[in-house]
């Protein structure tokens, strides 16, 4: 056992699990500990700074600049209590990463010494230099400055002991770089448009809010066995790798006791995740082997979005501690499942009432269904865009590669829901009647049993499912921002809330009373939206012939799909809401399709390494041995008997043989293609060209690598091979 390989796997099977420095309060007496929230505020501020500060969050208004300098030094006063010597903007640029450029407190003070000080100019807004992030041209044709600036409705955080500072990130000339930006302008979008509708139902109402759960799934995989292969260093997935004899057939996984390795991980993350302020709740093994899922508690969509991309990083940093590697790709093992973000989300008012969820009263009922009506109207209108929100070259592997979910946008409902939006549609405003002076509908749909709430029959097939009290988008991708599918879906609803308010007001001037306005309106939101409803199975191919029928975008080339964005009726949405200008969607759609073609160029490039330097010459040093071999045996057994004892391994050195060859060829073709589109200058028709001409090798090189996995000698394959990453003992 002479062999890297055989070294790397030694030494992972031989791991125990590494003992968790658990504190001895519970998680109530550490939760928030690293973050500057209202106690400390409470704190550290003087009252009237506080007191500014909180209005200006809770009432979304900018931070007094007047009251800056004071929130600064209260801050770095926490901070340095903290242990904090650094401090950062921290931000969310189109990378799918986060942004940090640290800066020390330090500071001259006059006398040759330095005293720590941080002013409230630094605190509310920087200027890193936008032409190393990618913006899609915005620099070219502005200029190369970008400014950070601080999002008061997310708290400040320490983090490796930086203060870091959640900002968002736009140009000099104020286009947004980032996510953060057109988030918080999505955000304030439905909150504007939801308001003007929920106060048809409760004239309190001053804020809807917009809220996101996202359940993270997530691989391990033992430190020693990832470094080993330079392909999931690279790319964070394997290029190679025959399937192993047992992989999830046997459903043992899910929800199966986790090892106690894993919990050791897991429990430290927790820990350090509530000492963030991020409310890890659920934790389970999910379906394939070696992987997992986590889940924290809802929370308001940009501070649960900006903890989602906090976590991200926090669980990278906490499985090194116990010899793993996170894998958040979205497809890092060929053949077994991959894994994604569902996005649980849901809008609800500063009354208290999550508006997708069905009430006590008639009137709570309107409301729900009045929601819901414009949630399918809007997903129907928009649902190329929705696709493209969650597209990446990454998640191409999971959609439409007969896994959840399909490249195709459908809502399921369950069948009570669409019992009830069934017998809306087809009703007519006769059946309402006034009851006790007040109007009531007669339609049996006021008392919509509570326990509607339904987790019963799930529909795991859809990519956008109706689960009690919420939507939730299930396509978004493992590795992704969870921002760009909240932009895309809150503006959109957004959208048709407003024109649905306006529709609605119309009718009320013209006499109309609302229930009648509403009902009328209700009905034909749902009429034109009926083809975005789907119960069924959505990875049969039956379906994909139906939702081509229905109109639905049906899109399976991710370069292709990001068009949506450009479409005009996404340009309009976008425009209207104040949530993205033309200028820059057209430049972040540069930015997709540059990403898309530099991931494939990456993997392309690792995989022609891979090959020519570490299986081909493996092969060969095979197939040398097998020669020797038939030479020995027929010079041992001369005549017919030799070469009949040899031909087992003529065989094998020919079909091994084939497969070099065919190897070599194809490396040769794909380095060939990507030559030719490299170019190209269209960042468009070069990502175009890397999907249909690149991409496609990586899978045909793969299949032979993989054959020739099966045959080689086992001690001689240089990569740990998928029985040995897929299960941690
Ligand atoms: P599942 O059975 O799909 O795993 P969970 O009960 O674990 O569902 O919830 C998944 C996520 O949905 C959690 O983050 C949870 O807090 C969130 N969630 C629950 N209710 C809502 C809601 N009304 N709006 C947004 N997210 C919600
Ligand atoms: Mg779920």
């Amino acid at each position: 056992m002479s062999s890297l390989r055989f070294k790397v796997v030694e030494e992972a099977s031989n791991r125990k699990a590494v003992p968790v420095e658990i504190p001895a309060e519970r998680p109530e007496t550490y939760y928030g500990e690293h973050v500057f929230n209202r106690a400390k505020m409470y704190e550290y501020l003087p009252l009237d700074t506080y007191r500014a500060l909180v209005d200006a969050i809770d009432n979304k208004k900018p931070l007094p600049l007047a009251i800056a300098d004071s929130v600064a030094a209260g801050m770095k006063q926490w901070a340095i209590d903290n242990g904090a010597r650094h401090y950062t903007h921290w931000f969310q640029p189109l990378t799918e990463t986060t942004a940090e450029k640290h800066d020390a407190f330090v500071e001259h003070n006059g006398k040759g010494g330095i005293v720590e000080e941080f002013s409230g100019k630094l605190l509310v807004q920087q200027e890193p230099d936008a032409s190393s992030f990618p913006n899609g041209g915005i620099r070219n044709t502005f200029e190369a400055r970008g400014y950070s600036a601080w999002d008061i409705s997310s708290p400040a955080f320490i983090m490796e002991n930086t203060l870091c500072i959640p900002t968002i990130f736009i140009s000099y000339t104020g286009e947004s770089l980032d996510y953060k930006t057109p988030l918080l302008r999505a955000l304030a979008a439905v909150d504007k448009a939801g308001t003007a509708v929920s106060r048809y139902f409760d004239k309190d109402v001053k804020h809807v809010q917009s809220n996101l759960g996202w359940e993270q799934e997530y691989f391990l995989v033992d430190e020693a066995l990832y470094d080993a292969r330079p392909d999931l260093v690279m790319t964070g997935r394997t290029l190679m790798g025959h399937e192993s004899a047992k992989n999830q057939q046997l459903d043992d996984h899910y929800f199966g006791a986790i090892p106690s390795r894993v919990q050791a991980f897991m429990l430290d993350l927790e820990i350090e995740a509530h000492k963030l302020g991020i409310p890890l709740k659920t934790r389970h093994n999910e379906v394939a082997p070696n992987q997992f899922e986590f889940a924290p508690i809802y929370e308001e969509t940009n501070l649960a979005n900006d903890h989602n991309m906090l976590i991200m990083s926090v669980m990278g940093e906490v499985a090194r501690r116990h010899n793993f590697r996170v894998l958040l790709h979205e497809k890092p093992f060929a053949g077994i499942n991959g894994s994604g973000k569902h996005n649980n989300w849901s809008l609800s008012t500063d009354t208290g009432t999550l508006l997708f969820a069905p009430g006590k009263t008639p009137t709570d009922n309107l409301q729900f269904i009045t929601f819901v009506a414009n949630v399918m109207a809007a997903v129907h209108r928009h649902n190329a865009l929705l696709k493209a929100s969650i597209m990446s070259a990454t998640n191409t592997h999971r959609l439409g590669a007969n896994e959840a979910p399909p490249a195709i946008i459908s809502i399921f409902t369950g069948s009570q829901l669409a019992e009830i939006l069934s017998k809306i549609e087809k009703s007519d405003n006769d059946e309402l009647v006034a009851i006790g002076g007040k109007e009531q509908l007669s339609l049996d749909l006021p008392q919509i049993p509570q326990l509607m709430i339904d987790n019963t029959d799930r529909n795991r097939t859809s990519p956008f499912a109706f689960t009690g009290n919420r939507f939730e988008f299930r396509a978004v991708g493992s590795s992704a921002n969870c921002a760009s599918a909240m932009i895309a879906l809150n503006a959109a609803v957004a959208e048709q809330l407003t024109e649905f308010k306006n529709k609605v007001d119309a009718r009320l001037e013209a006499g109309e009373n609302l229930t009648h306005a509403l009902l009328a309106e209700i009905r034909s939101l749902l009429q034109q939206s009926s083809p975005i409803h789907f119960d069924g199975n959505g990875y049969s191919d039956e379906w994909k012939v139906e939702a081509a029928r229905r109109g639905l975008d049906c899109e399976t080339n991710p370069v292709l799909m990001f068009d949506a964005y450009l479409r005009p009726s996404s340009v309009e949405m976008f425009t209207k809401t104040g949530v993205m200008t033309p200028v820059e969607l057209e430049a972040r759609n540069e930015v997709k399709w540059e990403m898309y073609t530099k991931k494939i160029q990456i993997e392309a490039r690792v995989l022609g390494d891979l090959a020519i330097n570490h299986i081909l010459p493996v092969a060969t040093r095979y197939m040398s041995i097998l020669l020797d071999n038939m030479v020995k045996i027929r010079n041992l057994f001369p005549g017919k008997k030799g070469e009949e004892l040899s031909e087992m391994d003529a065989d094998t050195v020919e079909t091994i043989m084939n497969h070099c060859r065919f190897i070599k060829t194809e490396v040769a073709r794909m380095v060939q293609a990507r030559k030719e589109a490299n170019r190209i200058t269209n960042e468009r028709e070069k990502a175009m060209a890397y999907s249909l001409n690149v991409a496609p090798c990586l899978e045909t090189i793969r299949h032979h690598i993989d054959k020739l996995e099966l045959m080689v000698d086992n001690e001689m394959w240089p990569l740990p091979k998928y029985r040995e990453l897929l299960f941690i003992r």
